[in-house]
């Protein structure tokens, strides 16, 4: 079914959830300053809760008038359309649900429970004040600790699916699931949360490490990801996922495509597999752009791009969960 047939969400479930839950339960919410790459409309509801039975609370009341959910994290690798979210409840987990518990120490090994909406600068910062080794790969990859396991976030060679022990989730009933790594089907840029869960913990593995090492590290990564990439300027980080054996950025450059524009959004001359936007520029620059883009790649190479960025909308698929499936 097309989102963009269901109906507006109603002012009597905004009214009742306005009432009933601890959290914030906000109309009209401009999207673009909640993303890294700064374009595109408001959210027509946007929930932020404080805790996990807020969360299931709220999720279940959704869940009886049919209002399907979009999660946010830190909105790092996402482009939102103009036209915004109507008609889907926008959750964010990275205002209230970023709490890292204390750490389990077992001889060589450290199991590390965080929050969903954990920001992974904090959780960086963290391992590296405690000497918690495992996570430096992430040093300046901006997100949320959920996004990064709904994305499988990654770099070097690794990915946070090399760190996790299980991921916990809730479901659209409210329902709170626990997947050890083994069940979840990660792959590239793909975490393999099955549809329809939200992620609301991460059980991570990591060693203990020396803290200055570790700091060396995380700065080293850091200083290869300013040097190769715009950092600093907004983006949703790579825009088209890598093809076996291949690099995007490579494709889209020999295609010619390196500092193409559509209005304000421009292909990065640092590295053409970013996407930046100037101010004034709106998500439809940003999707003709990468439409452009992928056509032209396709006549060069006879190859099709898949998009690594996530697009948010009435109109377009929920990455989330697939609004009929029951699980
Ligand atoms: C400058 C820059 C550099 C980047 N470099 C890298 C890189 O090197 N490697 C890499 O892998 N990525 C990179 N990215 C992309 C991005 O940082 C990661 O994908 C990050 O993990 C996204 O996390 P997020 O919290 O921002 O997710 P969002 O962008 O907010 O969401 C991404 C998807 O996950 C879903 N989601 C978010 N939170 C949850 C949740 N709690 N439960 C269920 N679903 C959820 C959203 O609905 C959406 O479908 C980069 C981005 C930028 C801007």
């Amino acid at each position: 079914m097309s989102l963009g047939r269901r109906p507006p969400i109603s002012e009597k479930l905004i009214a009742d959830l306005s009432r009933e839950f601890a959290g914030q339960v906000r109309e009209r919410v401009p999207l673009a300053e909640r993303t890294w790459i700064r374009v595109g409309g408001e959210a027509r509801l946007y929930l932020t809760p404080t805790d996990v039975e807020s969360l299931r609370r709220m999720l279940r009341r959704l869940h009886e008038w049919t209002v399907p959910v979009l999660p946010l994290g830190a909105g790092a690798n996402v482009v939102v359309a103009d036209a915004g979210v109507s008609t889907s409840a926008v959750i964010s987990l990275v205002e209230y649900m970023g709490k890292i518990a204390d750490p389990v120490v077992h001889g060589s090994k450290v199991q590390l429970q965080v929050d969903g909406g954990t920001r992974l600068s904090s959780l960086l910062d963290y391992c590296r004040r405690h000497g918690f080794s495992g996570l430096e790969f992430l040093a300046g990859i901006p997100g949320s600790a959920g996004g990064a396991a709904v994305m499988n976030a990654g770099a070097f060679g690794r990915e946070l699916s090399d760190a996790l022990n299980r991921v916990v989730t809730c479901d659209v009933r409210g329902e709170v699931h626990s997947w050890p790594r083994q069940q979840l089907d990660s792959g590239y840029r793909c975490g393999g949360v099955p549809a329809g869960q939200l992620v609301i913990g991460l059980d991570l593995r990591l060693e203990p490490g020396d803290p200055e090492k570790i700091e060396q590290q995380m700065a080293e990564y850091r200083r290869l990801r300013r040097q190769k990439q715009p950092y600093g300027l907004p983006s949703a980080g790579s825009v088209f996922k890598n093809p076996p054996g291949d690099f995007a950025g490579r494709l889209v450059d020999a295609a010619g495509c390196r500092g193409w524009r559509c209005g304000g959004a421009v292909v990065s001359m640092k590295h053409a597999n970013f996407i930046t936007t100037e101010p004034g520029a709106t998500a439809a620059d940003v999707f003709a752009l990468i439409d452009r883009v992928r056509e032209q790649v396709r006549k060069t190479f006879s190859l099709e791009l898949e998009e690594e960025i996530i697009r948010l909308g009435d109109e377009y698929p929920l990455a989330w969960t697939t609004e009929d499936k029951e699980l």
